[in-house]
């Protein structure tokens, strides 16, 4: 069989990086597959080297809500750049950039731009811990934070307290300071509140769970844990890093009406470009350095190039408020799409979806915590994936992620991807 160029430079890349890629989702090993090296993106579409056009529903993962390469935002970034692409000083565009994130999120009084998803969410989790004088932080089983010390770690078998690096290199002293708890389960929030409460600087959760494949919170959870860590002085932290400015512009804050302490901010607020933010309420941002006694800084930070990205893209989503309604019909029409090839095709399968954000699992559901997820069919999913890409749709390459639809999705796009889940639920039912 003919190598394609894909296979080609994947082989010359594992060579010089670990498993040939620099995140390890993008080497397609859950599927079994080689992945594809793209060439271009534009609008809706994303482009291999072997010349196979794509339907994009990954989209960087979450940032291109208006599509790949958007004129605004590529010439303002090329508008930055010509000026000089990093100053270590300060420049107007970060004022004005944290200007719209206080204006959008509720929770946001003062913002702190950082480089990564990753960083913000250290940094905020340091920043509550400052404010609190408290170690412990409280995390959910199934939610991703990016890839710091403190945060991968799940549960242990056995006591509460017996929580386990999800990663080697993760010292267990760093892992003790993690309590893990289940998502939608508010039981298991009581109990470690009941017996550490007073000892916890934070809870941080993704208001809609997006890395274990979608899972909405309960009616009612996120106002619970509201209520539970007002009343234990516990810093609640959303990370938003996905929803942030897609479920509306002020995120799932706005979306669910539930204000939380702090927010991190990645994805959609650097338009593409390597930014994210933390934020929150004035007396803990006014704890970060060099206000305050808790260290944090970055030589790119608030980098103009990023900076003009970020703000074009937030304010094309300020002007245009009615993105958020077309993309959730759009979210509604592929949904109805998956509900009709499992009905047509006897397929077991689940779509959960809030807005602009869907996944299906392949298990009868409902899919409503961690477990739940654990349960879908995998090799359905290996097969499902393959045909997508058969047809042209480029997904994400694992259960456990979310599709992201955004503004560039057309009428066109959205039919092809709706014969192409048809197809695909066919040779499933077979
Ligand atoms: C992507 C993601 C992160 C990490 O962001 P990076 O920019 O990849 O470091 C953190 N939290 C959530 C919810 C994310 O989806």
């Amino acid at each position: 069989m003919k190598i394609t160029n894909s296979e080609r430079m994947f082989e010359q890349a594992c060579r010089l990086m670990p498993g040939g890629v620099n995140s390890p989702v993008r080497a397609f090993r859950a599927v079994e597959m080689t992945p594809r090296f793209i060439k271009m993106a534009k609008g809706s579409k994303i482009y291999d080297v072997d010349d196979n056009e794509y339907i994009d529903f990954v989209g960087s993962w979450g940032p291109m809500i208006l599509g790949h390469a958007r004129d605004e935002v590529v010439e303002a970034v090329c508008r930055a750049a010509k000026l000089g692409t990093s100053y270590g000083a300060p420049t107007g565009a970060e004022t004005e950039l944290a200007q719209h994130i206080v204006d959008a999120v509720p929770c946001a009084e003062m913002v702190r731009l950082v480089n990564s998803g990753t960083e913000a969410v250290m940094s905020a989790v340091r920043a509550a811990r400052g404010y609190t004088g408290r170690d412990l932080i409280v995390k959910f089983e199934g939610c991703y934070h990016g890839h710091s010390d403190g945060l991968l770690v799940k549960a242990g078998s056995g006591l509460l307290t017996e929580n386990v690096p999800t990663s080697a290199g993760v010292p267990a002293a760093f892992a003790a300071a993690t309590l893990t708890a289940d998502f939608n389960d508010e039981k298991s929030v009581r109990e470690i509140f009941a017996e550490y409460g007073e000892n916890i600087a934070a809870l941080i959760v993704e208001p809609v769970a997006a890395n274990m494949g979608v899972v909405p919170p309960k009616p009612g959870f996120l106002e619970f844990l509201r209520t539970i860590t007002r009343k234990y002085g516990t810093v609640l932290i959303f990370d938003e890093v996905i929803t942030g400015f897609r479920l509306a512009l002020g995120g799932a804050q706005e979306y669910y009406n539930v204000t939380p302490d702090m927010a991190t901010l990645g994805k959609i607020v650097g338009g593409g470009m390597p930014m994210a933010a933390y934020c929150g309420r004035k007396e803990i941002m006014s704890m970060v350095s060099p206000q305050g006694p808790v260290y944090q800084a970055g030589t790119l930070s608030g980098n103009p190039a990023a900076v003009a990205a970020g703000l074009a893209t937030l304010n094309i989503l300020k002007a245009h408020p009615e993105v958020y309604k077309a993309i959730d019909q759009k979210g509604a029409m592929l949904e109805a799409a998956y509900v009709k090839a499992a009905k047509d095709h006897c397929v077991e399968a689940c779509v959960n979806r809030v807005g602009s954000l869907l996944s299906v699992f392949f298990t009868k559901g409902p899919v409503e915590t961690y477990k739940d997820v654990t349960k879908s069919n995998l090799s359905m999913f290996r097969q499902y994936f393959a045909s997508m890409m058969e047809s042209g749709i480029y997904i994400a390459p694992s259960q456990f992620e979310s599709m992201f639809v955004g503004a560039a999705h057309g009428d066109e796009d959205l039919k092809k991807t709706a014969a192409a889940i048809d197809r695909a639920f066919a040779s499933l039912g077979e």
